[in-house]
């Protein structure tokens, strides 16, 4: 998408250039922006999120993944000043990096070798394959944003998931909240896009629906960001706060919590019947 297409002040679609360098326009009774964080269409749209302050932003590189891998190596690993996430693949395994915020061109300007020094300390497994790396150019910069918008809609369009609401990865939920806002949104409007009358009260209700998860979340993920990652990359704890550790150790079904947010939410979204394949026999 290029461009929305307005009429009489209304949203009525969008512009576009796929990758062969076709153009065209499409025109539709309803636009969902659903573009990220760095959402054009809600710029083009005139909404302007309120921003907050995030302390991390995250690096992203692979390196093969080996038969002998134990679980150990693929724990979260923190030291002062920066941590690191290992997530599983099949063939390979994706690191995400962590480090303070603003420190990318810093970052490159020391070089890959520096860079695979630093990984190498930290997650000590990685070290005979770090060589994997070979530029800067394999270790992909994410800016880590949190912010919200007041309005989700103007006349025609509707922002939901990251393009209304940008996530942390912290807590691992932006990607549930997103489903669950197109889920809501399908639910909400299937009727009156049926019947050729979406009206600005119609995108309203989405929000309203999905406002009180979405501000809870982020403002776990702050509060978050405050006791446990800015400590962690301002190089202030080397690890989670004791207490934490302590209690979680004394009460392990204490983590039933977590999981319960980070895998239900706080509101839940049930795809609607329209929307469900019937059940196969047999
Ligand atoms: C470093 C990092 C790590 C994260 N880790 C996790 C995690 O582990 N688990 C989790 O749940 N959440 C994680 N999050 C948050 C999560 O990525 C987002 O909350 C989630 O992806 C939002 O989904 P979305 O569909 O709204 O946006 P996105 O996933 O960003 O998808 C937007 C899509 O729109 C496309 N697009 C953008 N502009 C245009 C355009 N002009 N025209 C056409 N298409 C366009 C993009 O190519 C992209 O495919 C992480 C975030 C960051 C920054």
């Amino acid at each position: 998408m290029t461009e929305l297409v307005r009429e009489d002040g209304r949203v009525r679609g969008v512009r576009y250039r796929t990758a062969d360098g076709v153009t065209g326009e499409i025109r539709a009774d309803l636009t969902v922006a659903c573009d990220g964080r760095h959402s054009l269409a809600r710029r083009q749209a005139g909404l302007r999120p309120r921003e907050f302050a995030v302390p991390i932003d995250a690096w992203w590189f692979r390196v093969p993944r080996l038969p002998g891998d134990r679980p150990a190596a693929l724990a979260p690993k923190a030291a002062p000043g920066r941590f690191a996430v290992v997530i599983p693949r099949e063939t390979f395994l994706q690191v995400a990096y962590i480090g303070r915020k603003g420190t990318d061109a810093q970052l490159r300007a020391r070089g890959i070798e520096a860079f695979r020094a630093d990984v190498a300390e930290l997650v000590p497994e990685f070290r005979d394959r770090m060589d994997t790396l070979r530029s800067m150019d394999d270790v992909k910069h994410l800016d880590v944003r949190v912010d919200r918008l007041v309005q989700w809609h103007v006349d025609g369009l509707l922002c939901i998931g990251d393009a209304a609401h940008a996530m942390s990865p912290v807590g691992g939920v932006g990607i549930n909240l997103a489903v669950q806002d197109a889920v809501a949104a399908a639910t909400l409007l299937a009727e009156p896009l049926r019947n050729g009358a979406v009206g600005p009260s119609d995108l309203a209700a989405v929000r309203a629906r999905r406002i009180l998860p979405t501000v809870a979340v982020q403002t776990l993920q702050r509060a978050l960001h405050r006791a446990l990652v800015a400590p962690l990359v301002e190089g202030r704890r080397a690890g989670p706060p004791k207490p934490v550790l302590a209690l979680l150790h004394r009460f392990p079904q204490l983590s039933v919590v977590p999981a319960y947010l980070i895998g239900v939410g706080l509101r839940p979204e049930h795809a609607p019947p329209f929307a469900r394949r019937s059940p196969v026999a047999g």
